[in-house]
């Protein structure tokens, strides 16, 4: 027998049956909320797979395997809510297309094989050895992703750059996260969003920007329809959104229009005298020169440039200026922007100035996309060394290596490129082997039809995934099959910091294995040593996060194990030993006492003049391009959502269809068009027609869903983030039948 065979042997051992001890028992729960015609035998708890919002599901579980799910009352974040994609979470699972087995690209055909695991380890390392030999260590790279617990992106990310000596490794949650993440580093020290779930519940006044809430995070929605303040609800948004339709004011502002929004706002409330001073005298960094820059952004500026009436935009500086506690909360209209950090850090700055942080219903508050971007952001190993440390300080390199107790010349001593320039390092043929885990960049990539270049530039392509047919696998020379949520064990963090437990639900389909264990195949395989060797099992790795948190402002030292997360219903962090000995509250915020993460103890005001957008529309392509979630019964490019039948007739009927207004349908002699043609300068898509004064006149609307939309946006980036600015590109749009004569 093989040593991979023999190895896997003892993963499918270890791994046995599902153990009683993570389920409950019936009687433990009233059983009145399961189903009435099933008969399950107990229930295990679990966070959630899609969005970051992170609900707690119930398993009802038969021979110790879930027949179904359905969410779960006692978890704080959700208290008994599920949006479509938390109830059917298991269909995904039982898709027919699932990787059983690996797959192995034939030289000779150019056709993926069945292989074993054996075969495909040594594939792996033999295609990954060739290229870092032939082209350096920095010629290999990986693109991982926020969707699997964070144990395995900290396997992950150390067992590529610890073990394989690749330097560079970034995460699909650059297409998500990334500016919020910059935005809160440097204006506070720390990537450290400051609120809990508990506060859209004490705000009066709620701003929204950038965010279908309704749609996009439909349980936060309902957590605001909790709130008994009679909240202001404002919602910023170019596109009279279900979340537009829902509030009290809707700020239709042109796009890309927000950041000179916020600066007008800030130069309004420093007009009225609307701002702390004894907050910013105590807490806060570069007020002065804040209030100078503003001087450039007066009223008429602000109503020229978002094109409000003068009405709205003063109704919404009342509204902050009198507000007692106010919150703001964007979401991806801000963080996919070309200067999505500075609109971001507007936000904060407005904050800071009026003292709206740290206390009830405050906050600058950007919600997390992805199940477990809040993981990937501190623990990936990507652009921050493990824990949110720098990969440039000597100081923090040697104190990684010495709680991993490994030779600190194993960690590099440059940061990471990021995911673009990763694509151009490949284009450029610096970077020779990519390995992706769990992400769909052939469909997700902004303007996806560069991907097909990039895999020609490539000596080696691994595809680590649940699915073989992803735009993606489909182009790799190996395909890892992996288990999926719901089939493995770890945890995720929420956008409110909150760590929670998911759960093995399931057994993984044929020769499919957690992400975890693959990564264990290759370490083992490797020889590699430490800290691989110590890490055996999901928890190891959470031990070790807990080591390398110590004293952090993501200190998780407080939580004793796994099974205190689930006592607790997850724990936000940060959790030090002290706290936790001390006693510690459901839901908590941060800054209550002022004190930031930055040297001084103080929060940075953090501005720059605005830049315009990287392809205006002009007479050719006169149009512009919005694109973002469709339905709250989908996800992201539909791998897994795209299975169910229960979720197909939740969406929309009829395809996708783009939104444009009917004054635009009228000029372009477009009624009665069931399809129509939209093209961009990367080319044409044909999709149905949805005639709507949802969106203003000269801006058109498609879902992220469908992979046709990222072949026409256009690859501009935020400077500091480098996340992708998927809502602005120009475009065209014609008759299908037009453009076919
Ligand atoms: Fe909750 Fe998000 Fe899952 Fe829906 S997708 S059940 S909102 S965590």
């Amino acid at each position: 027998m093989s040593f991979g065979s023999r190895l896997l042997g003892l993963i499918r051992a270890r791994e046995g049956p599902l153990t009683r001890d993570l389920v409950r028992q019936p009687g433990q729960f009233g059983l009145g909320q399961v189903p009435g015609r099933l008969a399950p035998d107990a229930i295990a708890t679990s966070v959630c797979g899609y969005c970051s919002t992170g609900c707690g599901l119930r398993a009802h579980l038969r021979d110790g395997e879930a027949l179904n799910l359905s969410p779960d009352p006692d978890y704080p974040v959700n208290r008994g809510m599920a949006c479509p994609k938390g109830w059917e979470a298991l269909s995904a699972l039982e898709a027919k297309d699932r990787a059983t087995t690996p797959w192995i690209r034939n030289a000779v055909s150019g056709e993926l094989e069945e292989a074993s695991w054996d075969e495909a380890i040594t594939r792996f390392i033999e295609g990954m050895e060739a290229v870092q030999s032939a082209y350096g260590p920095e010629a290999a790279a990986f693109l991982g992703t926020g969707q699997i617990p964070t144990e395995e992106l900290v396997f992950l990310g150390s067992l590529a750059k610890f073990g394989m000596g690749m330097v560079d490794g970034d995460g699909n949650t650059r297409q998500c996260m990334a500016t919020a993440a910059r935005a809160y580093k440097e204006s506070f020290g720390f990537d450290a969003p400051p609120y809990s779930y508990a506060d859209f519940e004490a705000s009066d006044v709620i701003v929204l920007v950038g965010s279908n809430l309704c749609v996009a995070h439909p349980i936060l929605w309902e957590r605001i329809c909790r709130n008994r303040n009679q909240p202001e609800i404002i919602v910023i948004d170019p596109r009279r959104t279900e979340t537009a339709i829902a509030g009290t004011r809707h700020l239709a502002l042109q796009p890309k229009s927000d950041l000179v929004l916020f600066y007008g706002l800030a130069a309004a409330l420093v007009e009225r005298g609307a701002v702390d001073r004894e907050f910013i005298a105590r807490h806060t960094e570069g007020f002065e020169a804040f209030t100078s820059f503003l001087v450039d952004f007066p009223r008429e500026r602000v109503l020229a440039e978002t094109g409000l009436e003068a009405t709205a935009f003063e109704g919404f500086v009342d509204c902050i200026a009198r507000g007692q506690r106010v919150s703001f909360w964007w979401t991806m209209g801000v963080n996919q922007s070309h200067e999505g950090v500075r609109v971001a850090q507007a936000i904060i700055d407005v904050c800071l100035m009026t003292g709206q942080i740290g206390r009830p219903g405050t906050g600058p508050n950007s919600i997390t996309g992805q199940c477990n971007a809040m993981g990937s952001r501190i623990f990936s190993n990507t652009t921050n060394l493990l824990g949110g440390r720098s990969f440039e300080s000597p100081e923090d390199r040697a104190e990684v290596a010495a709680l991993l107790g490994m030779p600190v010349e194993r960690i590099p001593t440059r940061v990471s490129l990021a995911y673009d320039e990763i694509l151009d390092g490949v284009r450029a043929g610096r970077i020779k082997a990519l390995w992706i885990v769990a992400t769909n960049t052939a469909h997700s990539w902004i303007d996806s039809r560069s991907i097909a270049e990039i895999r020609e530039k490539l000596d080696f392509l691994v595809v680590q995934d649940m699915y073989t047919t992803t735009e993606t696998a489909q182009l790799a020379d190996l395909v890892l099959p992996a288990a999926a949520w719901g089939e493995k064990d770890g945890t995720f963090i929420n956008s409110e910091r909150r760590i929670g437990r998911i759960r093995k639900l399931r057994r993984a389909p044929g020769q499919a294995l957690a992400d975890f264990q693959i990564f264990r195949l290759i370490a083992d395989r490797m020889g590699l040593g430490a800290p691989f060797d110590r890490w055996k099992e999901p928890e190891d790795v959470f031990d070790s996060m807990k080591a390398l948190s110590r004293g952090r402002p993501c200190d998780l030292t407080g939580i004793r194990d796994y099974d205190m997360l689930d006592e607790a219903g997850g724990i936000q962090w940060p959790l030090s030993e002290a706290m936790a000995e001390a006693g510690f509250a459901t839901q908590r915020r941060l800054f209550s006492d002022g004190a930031f993460f930055r040297a001084n103890g103080r929060a940075l005001f953090a501005f720059e003049p605005p830049r315009s957008v990287a392809e205006p529309v002009d007479a050719e392509f006169p149009l512009v391009l919005l694109t973002g979630r469709g339905s709250s019964a989908q996800w992201h490019t539909e791998t897994r959502t795209g299975k169910s039948s229960v979720l197909a007739l939740l969406k929309p009927s009829g395809g996708t269809r783009l939104q444009m207004n009917p004054e635009d349908v009228r000029r372009l002699g477009l009624e009665g068009a069931e399809v129509v043609e939209v093209r961009s300068r990367r080319g044409g898509v044909r999709v149905g027609l949805w005639p709507t004064a949802a969106v203003p006149k000269g801006v058109v609307f498609l879902e992220m869903h469908d992979a046709a939309t990222n072949r026409l946006t256009y690859p501009d980036f935020d400077p500091y983030s480098r996340q992708p600015s998927y809502k602005h590109c120009a475009v065209v749009v014609r008759s299908a039948v037009a453009s076919t004569t």
